[in-house]
Parts: C-alpha cells; sequence; structure tokens
C-alpha cells in the first residue's frame, strides 16, 4: 500500500509498506477516506518536535481522518466492513487511574497517532484502530466531515470545559482551524457575540462571514483597546488559539474579573509568562485544554443535526501523492488556507 513518510525536516516522501493487519479480535482494518492536516502535524514537519516528543525519522504523521472499514476483528461490534467511520486519533489504555476516572485523554499510557514514540500516523492508504475509536459516521455526513470531527471535538471540549453559558461574550485569539472550531461549537453552545483575532487577513475575513462581532490583525492595530470599547464590561471568555505570548497577554487584559481563559493553542516555545498581578486582580481562571474528551459522539451529533456547519473550514484538497505539497502551502499560510486535506483515491 501506499503511505507517506517525514524523513526529515520539511520532508515528505510518498512511498510503499505492507499492509497492517489485524493483532487484536478488537482491532478494526480502516481504508483511510480523507485525512486533515492539522497544526500540530506541521509543528513536527517544520521542528521535528512539540516540546520534547521528538521525531526519530522516518516516521508517518497525521490523525485527523475518517475512512471505510474493510475487516473487524472477531469481537468487534461498533462497527462492521463498509461502514464509514470518524476516528478518534487517541488510543487510551483502560486501566490506569487516568483512564478509571473518566480522563482517557491523559491516560499514563496514552498513544496518540502520528506521535513520535506513539503510534505511526494516518497519512497512508489503510490503518488499523481499536474498536472504541471509530464513530460511524450519520449518513448526512462526508468523509471530509468526518475528518473535520477531530479538530472540532477540541473546539467543542474546550467550550465545554469553559462553561460557556448562553448569552456569554467571548474572545478567540487565532482563528486557525482550532479557533473556528471553538467559535462554530460556542455558537451551537448559544454564545452571543465573539471578538476574533488573527495575523493572516482571509481568516479574519473568514470569522466575519461566519458573524463575529468584530476582528482585529495584530500585526497591523491593537486588539485590546477596540475590543474593549465595544465590550466595556470586558469578556466572559477568552480562547487562547494560537500558541502566542502577546495572544495570551491580550487574553488577560481581555477577559473580565472573574473570566475564563482557555489555553487550547501549541505555542512554538517550551516556556511562557503572564502578568501575575493582572491575573491575580482579576481572579482568573487559566485552564489548559489537552485535546479533548469524551466530545466525538456529540460533535457528530451537533454536525449531522446542521447545528454546526463546518465545511467551509476545507479549503485546500490534495491527492496522498500530493501530501509535500499540502504540507508546503500549510507550513507557509499561503493561498489563504484554513484546512488542507489530503484524499486517498
Ligand atoms: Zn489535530
Ligand atoms: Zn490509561
Amino acid at each position: 500500500m501506499k503511505t507517506t513518510q517525514l524523513t526529515d525536516i520539511r520532508k515528505i516522501e510518498v512511498g510503499q509498506a505492507s499492509e497492517p493487519g489485524l493483532i487484536s479480535d478488537t482491532d478494526v482494518l480502516i481504508r483511510v477516506g480523507v485525512v486533515g492536516v492539522c497544526g500540530s502535524d506541521i509543528h513536527y514537519y517544520e521542528w521535528g518536535r512539540i516540546g520534547d516528543q521528538v521525531i526519530d525519522f522516518p516516521f508517518t504523521i497525521g490523525h485527523e481522518f475518517a475512512g471505510t472499514v474493510e475487516q473487524t476483528g472477531s469481537l468487534v461490534t461498533r462497527v462492521k466492513p463498509g461502514d464509514r467511520i470518524a476516528v478518534d486519533p487517541s488510543v487510551a489504555c483502560g486501566h490506569c487511574d487516568q483512564c478509571k476516572q473518566g480522563r482517557p485523554h491523559t491516560c499514563r499510557n496514552n498513544k496518540f497517532l502520528g506521535c513520535p514514540g506513539q503510534l505511526s500516523g494516518s497519512l497512508k492508504e489503510k490503518i488499523v484502530m481499536p474498536e472504541e475509536n471509530c464513530f460511524p459516521l450519520p449518513d448526512n455526513l462526508t468523509l471530509e466531515e468526518g475528518a473535520l470531527s477531530e479538530p472540532l471535538s477540541i473546539g467543542l471540549y474546550a467550550v465545554k470545559q469553559s462553561g460557556l453559558q448562553k448569552g456569554m461574550n467571548i474572545g478567540i485569539l487565532g482563528y486557525g482551524p482550532i479557533g473556528m472550531s471553538v467559535y462554530l461549537a460556542a455558537q451551537a453552545y448559544g454564545m452571543d457575540k465573539a471578538y476574533v483575532s488573527d495575523k493572516l487577513e482571509p481568516r479574519l475575513e473568514m470569522a466575519r462571514m461566519q458573524g463575529a462581532a468584530l476582528t482585529a490583525n495584530p500585526d497591523r492595530e491593537d486588539v485590546v483597546a477596540p475590543f474593549q470599547e465595544a465590550e466595556p464590561s470586558q469578556l466572559d471568555v477568552v480562547y487562547e488559539c494560537c500558541g502566542d505570548q502577546q495572544a495570551l497577554d491580550q487574553a488577560i487584559d481581555l477577559v473580565k474579573p472573574g473570566g475564563r481563559i482557555l489555553i487550547v493553542g501549541i505555542p512554538p516555545v517550551d516556556r511562557w509568562g503572564f502578568d501575575v498581578n493582572k491575573g491575580r486582580r482579576k481572579e482568573v481562571t487559566l485552564i489548559n485544554v489537552r485535546r479533548q474528551n469524551d466530545t466525538v459522539q456529540e460533535t457528530l451529533d451537533l454536525m449531522a443535526s446542521g447545528r454546526i456547519k463546518a465545511r467551509s473550514m476545507v479549503t485546500h484538497r490534495f491527492t496522498l501523492d500530493q501530501t509535500p505539497q499540502a504540507f508546503d502551502l500549510v507550513a507557509n499560510y499561503r493561498d489563504g488556507v484554513m484546512k488542507a486535506m489530503v484524499q486517498n483515491d
């Protein structure tokens, strides 16, 4: 079968590998249909690492995917051959303290697709996953929407962790696919106004099209003053979705006393800081978001019912052979790219 491999910094090669087989009775062999290129994949592509997770080349990345079931182990009941499925790329052990406390996303033995030292990624023709990671796709959703359910489930989890209530006003700093996922989930949960910043104009335009109350580009203008002028009592929740120190500083200025800041972005640095006095005087709650927990099915349901409309997130499509071009485009933020999809056909 065809596979892709990251063979060096900024170098992806397309080649051949032997087909994976079922190992456990609860395994599912999946024909990969479409894979979304994620910001975390780009971290590995550009720097070969996220924090202390360092790639040992060659390695296959990719984790946002949907596909079709080809074969199932004898004990599998959730799916059957021919089913179209979305896949949760996070494999938990099921027996550590975290798993037992209902926190499989912080499982002590967690293995995530396309993470070095864990599991080989999904940018290939076929892959094997445990059945509990497989979610049958509602009939009215496309495979692409199935792949989008991965970042969207993170957005939905961030919104749930923030305690967002109907009528609240929010800030979203960074409007890439994760920022947009937060936006769509917050909309489904009844937010009132959203204030959005990003350094890329096409992304701000997309935010305005979605209905953002006000947008600002930190490279060209002040973000805090116009948002505060429009919302003098400040924002209930601010979601940091770009991993940028400047955005975290702005979040502390923008949030109202007693408000919450959700850290959803992945910073390119290992440490960052915040103004302790501002944070203390406002009694701000800072919440870290680790991917998602138990929000995949709810995300699929919200998409199937039309309460989350995410199709417009996909701006570019490539074949598996064109994976290098897809990464080059996304890493360089070219051509107004939001989400690039790699299709396996
Ligand atoms: Zn992702
Ligand atoms: Zn565990």
